[in-house]
């Protein structure tokens, strides 16, 4: 299926295009034809699967410019709200919409004259419900209001802020409700705030009730010794160990080897099959720690895991919430640990602010401080000082090849 086949105005899919997005998700195929049509729309499915451009198209779509605010957007956050705006002024890029993002904590006379032109306004519960009360923002015309990540901004106590908001429109307004899990919360908005809507599930997520989460302070050169010690510790039946890079995922493979833990590992540079064979013999209960470079491990079925451990903190926090929806799945209990460094800090809070996540300190605690060889298993050096690994797989190469590669340097 292709937008084209969804009836996406041929602006939109350019633009689309650009960002290398060519194929729609499932959630925005099941989306986008209900609510291109008006129609409303409860739409559940798990971080990550596209549910900004499920909404986000339509909506496009259906606003005209410099018609008054016609769409209403709120989020829990405020690094959601910009997110979103960022990404629907990408889309927009070839049908101009204005938008106005709106959050507290900054100024609001800047926002009161964005919101007098916007097409769209993005916004947290919070800062729109003071732009209601002071009358800086113009409800009458909303054609469409969507409620993102609606469980988080029920769990974050946004609820009777966003039921005043809604309260505050025309009452044929569309409705666009979206969440990663299912939950009580959502089955209240959907009954008060809905009508006749078509309910759409996508893969959920896991419920956060199932998945401890925790993060321990600590120095880079004590890592690997914290590691290892709650490993033993939390004796976990089957753990995955992410790094962010692939050289990190070799050295600590190397390193609990030494230290006797049977280990093996996936990254970006095996070769598809063998990440297949590795997963599958980890699968079979073939060994009881994975260590893995994040972008090696996507789209893998990795089952059954217990814990996990970042062992290096991701930059990008929809990364996060992968990763440590790696455990936790179908019911079982998880716990996924980070090991933070101090520069570490400023992007965690920001992983916690996107998502409101609950994650506790883990108290400091003794352990043994364990040798750890930071090397590289570096191949050797060739005679004109360049590095080939393939030198070694390729015994038989001749003199003659080895002529012609010197001329080249
Ligand atoms: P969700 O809201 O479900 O957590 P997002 O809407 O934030 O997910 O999308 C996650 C990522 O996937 C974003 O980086 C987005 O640009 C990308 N994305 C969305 N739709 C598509 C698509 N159809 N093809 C490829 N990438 C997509
Ligand atoms: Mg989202």
């Amino acid at each position: 299926m292709t937008f084209e086949s969804l009836n996406v105005k041929t602006e939109t899919i350019r633009a689309l295009e650009e960002q290398n997005i060519t194929k729609p998700t499932d959630i925005q195929k099941m989306t986008i034809p209900f609510a291109l049509e008006g129609r409303d729309v409860v739409g559940i499915s798990k971080t990550g699967s596209g549910k900004t451009l499920a909404f986000g198209i339509p909506i496009l779509e259906n606003t005209k410019h410099k018609e008054g605010l016609q769409v209403l957007i709120l989020g829990p956050t405020r690094e959601l709200a910009v997110q979103i705006s960022n990404e629907l002024k990408k889309v927009s890029k070839y049908c101009k919409k204005n938008f106005a993002t709106i959050f507290g904590g900054v100024a609001i006379n800047p926002q009161i004259d964005k919101l007098r032109i916007a097409d769209i306004a993005v916004g947290t519960p919070g800062r729109i419900l003071d732009h209601v009360e002071r009358g800086t923002i113009n409800l009458s015309k909303i054609k469409c209001v969507v409620l993102d990540e609606a469980d988080k901004m029920v769990e974050m106590g946004f609820i009777e802020d966003v039921c005043k908001i809604l309260n505050k429109m025309p009452r044929d307004r569309q409705v666009l409700l979206f969440g990663a899990t299912v939950s009580d919360e959502i089955g209240r908005l959907k009954k008060n705030y809905t009508s006749n809507p078509e309910v759409i599930k996508g893969e959920v997520q896991v419920k956060e009730d199932f998945l401890e989460q925790y993060y321990y302070d600590i120095s880079s050169s004590e890592k690997f010794s914290l590691l290892v010690h709650l490993l033993k510790k939390e004796s976990a039946e089957k753990a995955i160990i992410f790094c962010s890079k692939r050289t990190t995922v070799e050295i600590v493979v190397k390193n609990l080897r030494k230290q006797g833990i049977e280990t093996d590992m996936i990254h970006g540079k095996m070769q598809q099959n063998k990440r297949l064979k590795v997963i599958e013999n980890f699968n079979k209960n073939g060994s009881e720690v994975l260590v893995a470079s994040a972008v090696a491990a996507r789209g893998l079925d990795i089952r059954d895991v217990t814990h996990v451990f970042n062992y290096d903190l991701p930059q990008d926090p929809q990364e996060y919430i992968h990763r440590v929806g790696r455990t936790a799945r179908a019911g079982e209990c998880g716990k996924a640990i980070t090991l933070l460094t101090s520069d570490d800090h400023p992007i965690f809070t920001n992983i916690i602010n996107r998502y409101g996540l609950d994650i506790n300190v883990l108290p400091k605690e003794s352990f043994p401080r364990l040798r750890f060889d930071a090397r590289m298993n570096r191949p050797r050096r060739f005679g004109n000082g360049r590095f080939s690994k393939s030198r070694f797989k390729n015994k038989k190469r001749s003199n003659s090849d080895h002529r012609k590669r010197s001329k080249n340097f």
